[in-house]
């Protein structure tokens, strides 16, 4: 099987220069079999419509990104946030896609707590895994680096996400996405890996640039940054993984500044070359 078989791109990877139908037409002409959306790019489009042009595409979803940010420590604030995550898993079911990236939330800047902010965020999902079972679709947990800690993620390595999927004892519908740019820096990543076998439920790839210039937006393509790709694929294949190479680059210096169909051809080029 080819790489370009197992490719999906994620819809984040043309935020600038496609609404949701002309994303899923690129992806159509240029036989990439599988994506993954955007949700604020979905809404815009309006659920329902996209599930539509999905299910004509033929193209299948590999995730649906992202619900989450449940760490606030104002119970009706978190109460909001915990009902948004529902929302955005049936819209996920609609859509067809298998899992919701989950990205748990930040640290309450008057708490300053990051222990407390991790409690509510594990208490909180296991609040949500009676309604992820319900409608079918996997809460991905998503380590994310801790350099976004205070403002995006207290989950920040793949050993924290281990815990909390033993704590949660429901590996059925709580899985861990996977990202390089996220977890290349651990040293405990390949153990890690190893451990959570077949909980990677989502795998997705980008680089990280040696001068990159801001933490979000900045990401590269394969190949182009410091990050063993190839590597660390290696790793969740020797998991188990078998599933999506979903591309994640969020990249307002560069490649949103590209052409769309220029942007796929080089990651159809370097799905095989640098992952
Ligand atoms: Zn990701």
């Amino acid at each position: 099987m080819a790489d370009t078989d197992k490719l999906s791109i994620h819809q984040v990877t043309l935020l600038q220069q496609c609404s949701t139908p002309q994303f899923l037409e690129v992806m159509a002409r240029n036989d990439v079999p599988c994506a993954s959306l955007w949700r604020d790019k979905v809404r815009e489009h309006g659920v329902e419509a996209t599930a539509a042009l999905v299910a004509d595409s033929g193209i299948a979803m590999s995730g649906y990104c992202y619900g989450g940010l449940v760490t606030s420590p104002d119970p009706r604030e978190a109460a909001r946030a915990r009902d948004d995550v529902r929302r955005a898993l049936d819209e996920a079911a609609a859509l067809g896609a298998p899992c919701l990236v989950f990205v748990a939330g930040g640290v309450d800047p008057a708490e300053k707590s990051v222990a407390n902010a991790r409690a509510r965020a594990l208490d909180a999902i296991g609040g949500l895994i009676p309604h992820a079972r319900s409608v079918g679709v996997k809460l991905a947990i998503e380590p994310l680096h801790p350099m976004i800690c205070a403002t995006r993620s207290v989950l920040s390595t793949v050993g924290l996400a281990n815990r909390w999927c033993d704590a949660l004892a429901a590996d059925d519908i709580v899985g861990i996405a996977i990202d390089t740019y996220a977890v290349w820096w651990d040293p405990d990543l390949e153990t890690e890996i190893a451990r959570a076998g077949g909980r990677i439920c989502a795998f997705h790839v980008n680089d990280w640039l040696a001068d990159t210039q801001d933490l979000r937006f900045d990401r590269g393509m394969m190949g182009d940054g410091v990050i063993d790709i190839p590597g660390i694929r290696a790793m969740v294949e020797r998991a188990g993984y078998d599933g999506w190479i979903e591309v994640e680059i969020f990249s307002q210096r560069n490649w949103w500044k590209r052409d769309a169909d220029e942007v796929v051809e080089v990651i159809r080029e370097r799905i095989e070359t640098a992952t």
